[in-house]
């Protein structure tokens, strides 16, 4: 007598960021060599009050849903956006089982916070770097009002801060850094927003407790930021793309692909890479 087959689980873990390295807000787009008439479709993604904020292209779109639908991948978007933020964005094909926000804090299973995960999160968190309030002083003091737009919390685990990059001088980010460090945290600057996170807070421990519950053998990913180089070093192969944080300092390791492409684009290259490296259907 048979036993009844059971689904082999999907073999491969794909962790990607989302906020330009799939998605693009219209500041991020990069199409300004695009002749008008030749200008890629877009998708909007995401609506914020009221108005359509992030996109994908119309290829990037279906290529995403191939991936989230491949039977020998898991899909898991990796993500510093607070569940808030992710939970609006309305990612092409089915809704995806496990997504990680807020740089590690959350893991969403379902759409919702499994909170023994958040819990270690949060020991781990107040045993090795100083309090989020304490760098929220730090911030508010050091800031300039001259250039610093918006002060935020993200879900009580990190802060950022929005701000004029035009105004803001270049050499800030590092001096906070330099404070930062010895107190635990990480500065990471994002197009206008610019993070302060713990530096246990991250997404590849996140990842790794995904692929511990899934059984998943491979770890594919992508990602253009500082917050995204844990994930991108504890993956089997990676992606970045040719802009951003990670490009602009040229940060590379022999198993990413630094992707010449720029702006909305490249999310269409990173997504045929990471289909392109998986098994045949
Ligand atoms: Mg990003």
């Amino acid at each position: 007598m048979t036993q009844p087959s059971t689904p082999t689980p999907p073999s491969t873990l794909v962790a990607t960021d989302l906020d330009r390295t799939l998605i693009y807000s219209a500041a991020a787009l990069a199409l300004d060599d695009v002749p008008d008439a030749e200008a890629p479709r877009l998708l909007s993604v995401e609506a914020y009050r009221h108005r359509p904020q992030s996109f994908v292209t119309e290829a990037a779109a279906a290529l995403f849903a191939e991936l989230a639908t491949h039977p020998g991948a898991l899909l898991v978007p990796t993500t510093t956006r607070t569940r808030e933020q992710y939970l609006r964005v309305r990612l092409p094909g089915p809704a995806p089982r496990y997504a990680i926000c807020a740089n590690g804090g959350h893991l969403l299973v379902d759409g919702a916070t499994d909170e023994d995960w958040h819990a270690r999160v949060r020991r781990a968190l107040a045993d090795d770097c100083a309090p989020l309030a304490e760098v929220a002083a730090h911030l508010r003091a050091a800031a300039d009002p001259a250039w610093l737009l918006k002060e935020r919390d993200a879900e009580g685990l990190f802060a950022y801060l929005v701000v004029e990059r035009a105004l803001m001088p270049d050499t800030w980010p590092k001096e906070l850094a330099d404070w930062a460090a010895p107190r635990g945290w990480t500065v990471s600057l994002q197009g206008r927003k610019l993070y302060a996170v713990p530096r246990p807070l991250t997404k590849s421990a996140a990842v790794a407790e995904v692929a511990r519950r899934t059984g998943a053998g491979t770890v594919l990913a992508a990602g253009d930021s500082l917050l995204d180089t844990d994930l991108l070093l504890a993956a089997d192969r990676g992606w970045r793309p040719g802009h951003g944080e990670l490009a602009a300092a040229g940060w590379t390791a022999p198993h990413v692909t630094a992707l010449a492409g720029q702006g909305i684009r490249c999310g269409e290259e990173i997504l045929r890479a990471l289909l392109g490296a998986l098994a045949p259907r």
